[in-house]
C-alpha cells in the first residue's frame, strides 16, 4: 500500500467502516510509515476534539459575546489600515 493509497483510506479508517482486509493493509503501513502514522494520529485528535466540542457547546450569551469581540478585533484592524481621513468627504461641506 502506498502513502496516496493510504490516505484515500484513512477517513473509512477513522469511521471504523473499513473491510477487514483493508484495515489489515492500513495497520501494517502505519508499522513503517512515520508520515502516515503522524497523520492518522493527528486526523484521530482532531476528530475527537470536534467530538468533545460538540458535547460542550457554548452559551448563547457566551457565543455572542465571542464573535462580537472577534467583530470589533476585525473592525479596528481594517481602520488601521485606512488612511486617517478622506479629503473627498471634508470638501463636499459647502460653505456660505
Ligand atoms: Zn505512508
Amino acid at each position: 500500500m502506498t502513502c496516496s493509497e493510504f490516505l484515500q483510506e484513512l477517513t473509512d479508517y477513522l469511521d471504523g467502516i473499513i473491510d477487514a482486509p483493508t484495515r489489515a493493509e492500513l495497520e501494517e503501513h502505519l508499522t513503517w510509515c512515520r508520515d502516515c502514522f503522524v497523520i492518522c494520529n493527528t486526523t484521530q485528535m482532531t476528530i475527537q476534539i470536534y467530538r468533545n466540542s460538540e458535547l460542550y457547546e457554548l452559551p448563547e450569551d457566551l457565543r455572542t459575546r465571542l464573535r462580537s469581540a472577534i467583530l470589533t478585533k476585525c473592525k479596528h484592524q481594517e481602520k488601521a489600515e485606512e488612511p486617517a481621513s478622506s479629503p473627498s468627504e471634508s470638501s463636499s461641506n459647502s460653505q456660505t
